[in-house]
């Protein structure tokens, strides 16, 4: 008998959770020679879904749960979950039923397949306003151009990995974590499983537009020093162009006298360079943020409560 983890990240969840538990239930209890248990993780919800998560576990022998002191977001709720995780394989899904349960039994044929990881990837964006998509699509081609991993288009955090794979992320201890980077850096095997995308039956995205750039801006610099190799690229472009100028003026200087310098050409001059180094300084930060925010080795995530042990098989209340 294997065992199987599900890690399901939760935020405000509270209308679909017993929805996604029976839904979930009876696709898994019909594959034979797997043995599933979920992980519910409350990542500081303010609805009901703690309430709920309680319930469930009361009612149903698999589920577990890990309740977060406070929102510390998607990535510390899946990291908490493959820490507290002991299965053979490691599932991660969303609790909206975006993630269609449908496809874990496709997952574990593809474990079996000899796959180290099976992941779900969407086919389309329906349900999605247009200017995400083309925001979303800007991202992975600029993302692929400069950093060495490459994030598969539509890839979402919809997978199942091998306990070895699991372990190799959980090395990356990161705190400013970027998953779909994450899982592409560690390797392994994958197979992609295409899918429908599916809408939000209940419930809200908990993503901002202003969140999801944010997300993006951090996901390239996590993964690449291409921007500040941009940033040096244009310095040094600059300098040249300036020093041709330089030589021009004097040569004219000497050639033609005196020229009365334009108003105009220098007040664009100090703009643009200025436009330019305030951009450059704004790189460096970026980098200078997350290397002061790593530099702290602040935890991921704080439990406030569990029915699990952080190592080990044993439920603390068996
Ligand atoms: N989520 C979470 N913490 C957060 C935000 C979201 O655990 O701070 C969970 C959420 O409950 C859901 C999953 O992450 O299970 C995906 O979130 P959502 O559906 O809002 O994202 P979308 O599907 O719109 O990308
Ligand atoms: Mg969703």
């Amino acid at each position: 008998m294997h065992t199987v983890d599900i890690i399901v990240p939760c935020y405000n969840e509270e209308e679909g959770l017993s929805m996604f538990y029976d839904e979930t239930s009876k696709v898994v209890n019909t594959i034979p020679n797997y043995s599933f248990r979920y992980i519910f993780i409350d990542d500081g919800s303010k609805d009901n879904t703690y309430k709920k998560i309680l319930e469930l576990a009361k009612a149903h022998n698999d589920v577990k749960y890990v309740s977060f002191s406070r929102n510390f977001g998607k990535e510390a709720g899946m990291y908490a979950g493959l820490t507290y995780s002991t299965a053979d394989y490691v599932i991660i899904m969303d609790a909206d039923l975006q993630h269609p349960p449908a496809l874990i039994p496709h997952m574990i044929k593809g474990i079996e397949e000899g796959y180290d990881c099976v992941a779900a990837r969407r086919t389309n964006r329906k349900g999605e306003a247009p200017v995400r998509s083309l925001f979303s699509r800007s991202f992975y081609k600029l993302s692929n151009k400069m950093t060495d991993i490459n994030l598969v288009h539509g890839a979402v955090d919809y997978r199942i990995m091998s306990r070895q794979m699991v372990d190799a992320v959980l090395k990356l201890s990161e705190v400013q974590r970027f998953s779909k980077g994450i899982f592409e850096w560690v390797g392994f095997k994958t197979k992609w499983l295409p899918y429908e995308n599916v809408e939000r039956t209940v419930g809200t995205t908990k993503w901002s537009f202003w969140g999801l750039f944010k997300y993006a801006i951090d996901g390239i610099t996590a993964f690449s020093v291409t921007p500040l190799r941009i940033v040096t690229c244009c310095g040094f472009t600059i300098s040249l162009g300036a020093f041709i100028y330089i030589i021009i003026t004097i040569i004219q200087t000497l050639a033609f006298g005196i020229d009365v310098p334009g108003y105009v050409t220098t007040l664009s001059a100090v703009l643009f360079l200025g436009g330019i180094i305030e951009f450059s300084i704004g790189v460096l930060g970026e980098y200078i943020g997350h290397i002061y925010i790593e530099s702290k080795n602040r935890p991921i995530f704080i439990t406030k409560d569990t029915n699990l042990y952080m190592k080990g098989n044993n439920d603390r209340n068996e």
